[in-house]
């Protein structure tokens, strides 16, 4: 049975600041629907004091604001970009168009078609997550998408100079400073100035997330990646100084970000909280991230590996890092996660911003049902069959009888009349 020794906010708690969130969503969504551009500019104006001529970015504009951006910087991007784009190509290529012949005469098939438009958020209210670019953008670009535009915003009226860069780098036909619920919207319903596209994708704050639920349907997205969470799988012989950065890592990203600790030693758990205490003196984003792991931090004392699975399945964490002897248990066992993250000598920094997987990543148990962005995600996959006259006729014929049990005497019509049509010029299979 497991034990709690520290835990973060109540369901209730949560539940309340979601519903508040659920209804201010709703009414930006009615507005922008029926204002346009007007509505948009009056919440970037509101949210982030944001009212440009045009909230697209021009060439020249995209060129003058590279300019700026120091070499090391565009060489790091690149090297990032490397990483992504070469794994995503290999999960690209790993999918396959098929067509078989099921019975004789009967040819099915399966297409991967690329969406033709792709929104991206790329979020930047506290950080400029130049990462998300190479995330969302140039996945797109590799699945094979048409128009990719972004959306990024200012960050306290400032133009994310290396944002920007990676968004042009990634490859983006658009690029838009523009932030938050006001962005998801724009690019999924349109206005007179941003043509409407078909799935948006990225993460971003609880807005974003929410607009992300309540636009689902009007338009594709990709999964709902809110505030970043991270769970530490540890066993004795992991390090409480690297258990309790690799926590305050992920916390430092808001207030509400959840973290929490599993293991099977109590001493660790004990070390991990002393830890925690110390690094908050020194770390520069304290102010942040204690207040998250204060809210939203959980410490959980299970027995084995095994009850350790289950207590994690439970949670299905965006991410996890397992910190124990044999990460692999994890690996094979663990069936609700975003990414794993296996051993000390890697970690969700590298993740986040380098190693080539994507880090838009599910949260709040989402991981129950979906894994993160990937290229797969910006494909339909769209069936075709075709028919000889002999094989039509024996499929007519099951299907003339499966018709009628059903009552659809409109459809037992479409079969009959394939066999009537076939079934005299054609011999049955
Ligand atoms: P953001 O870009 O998501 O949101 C910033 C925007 O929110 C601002 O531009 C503004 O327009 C709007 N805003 C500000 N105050 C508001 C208010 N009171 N009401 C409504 N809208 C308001 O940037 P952020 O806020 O820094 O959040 C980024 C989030 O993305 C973090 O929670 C981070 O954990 C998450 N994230 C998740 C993943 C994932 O894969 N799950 C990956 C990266 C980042």
């Amino acid at each position: 049975m497991a034990t709690i020794i520290k835990q973060g906010k109540s369901e209730t708690e949560l539940q309340e600041a979601d519903n508040k969130v659920k209804i201010i969503v709703s009414d930006v969504i009615k507005d922008i629907e029926t204002n346009g551009d007007a509505a948009v500019r009056k919440y970037s104006e509101t949210f982030d004091n944001w009212s440009p001529e045009s909230f697209r970015l021009s060439k020249e504009q995209i060129d003058e604001i590279i300019q700026t951006v120091p070499q090391q910087v565009i060489d790091d991007i690149t090297f990032a970009q490397k990483q992504i784009r070469f794994f995503a190509q290999q999960q690209r290529d790993s999918i396959r168009d098929i067509e078989v012949e099921t019975i004789p005469g009967v040819i099915l098939g399966h297409k991967n078609i690329p969406v033709n438009s792709a929104g991206c958020y790329i979020p930047g209210g506290r950080y400029p997550m130049v990462a998300s670019a190479h995330m969302s953008i140039l996945t797109a670009k590799v699945a094979g998408v048409k128009r990719v535009i972004g959306c990024t915003p200012p960050i306290k009226g400032k133009i994310p100079n290396a944002t920007i860069a990676a968004m042009h780098l990634a490859g983006a036909d658009e690029i838009y400073l523009l932030g938050g619920m006001q962005a998801m919207v724009a690019m999924a319903v349109g206005t007179e100035t941003i043509e409407p596209v078909d799935i948006i994708v990225g993460p971003g704050n609880a807005y974003v997330a929410e607009a992300k639920r309540q636009l689902y349907g009007k338009v594709g997205i990709d999964l709902f990646a809110g505030p970043t969470e991270i769970l530490v799988i540890a066993d004795e012989t992991a390090d409480a100084e690297m258990v309790a950065c690799d926590l305050l890592g992920q916390a430092e990203h808001g207030p509400t970000s959840p973290g929490a600790l599993i293991t099977t030693s109590e001493k660790l758990a004990h070390e991990t909280l002393v830890e925690i205490e110390r690094q908050l003196q020194v770390l520069p984003t304290a102010d942040i991230a204690s207040v998250a792991w204060r809210d939203n931090g959980s410490i959980i004392l299970v027995a084995d590996e095994q009850e350790a699975v289950v207590e994690a399945d439970k949670l299905a964490y965006e991410h996890v890092e397992v910190l124990t002897r044999n990460p692999d248990y994890f690996l094979e066992n663990m069936t609700n996660y975003g990414a794993l993250f296996l051993g000390p000598e890697t970690n969700v920094a590298y993740g986040d911003k380098v190693i080539g997987t994507n880090h838009t990543l599910p949260t709040n148990k989402a991981a129950r049902y979906t894994g993160g962005l990937w290229v797969g995600k910006f494909l339909k996959n769209c069936t075709y069959q075709r028919c000889t006259p002999e094989a039509s006729v024996t499929i007519g014929e099951y299907g003339m009888r499966l018709c009628e049990i059903e009552g659809f005497m409109g459809h037992k019509e479409q079969a009959a009349l394939r066999v009537r049509r076939y079934g005299d010029v054609a011999e049955p299979v």
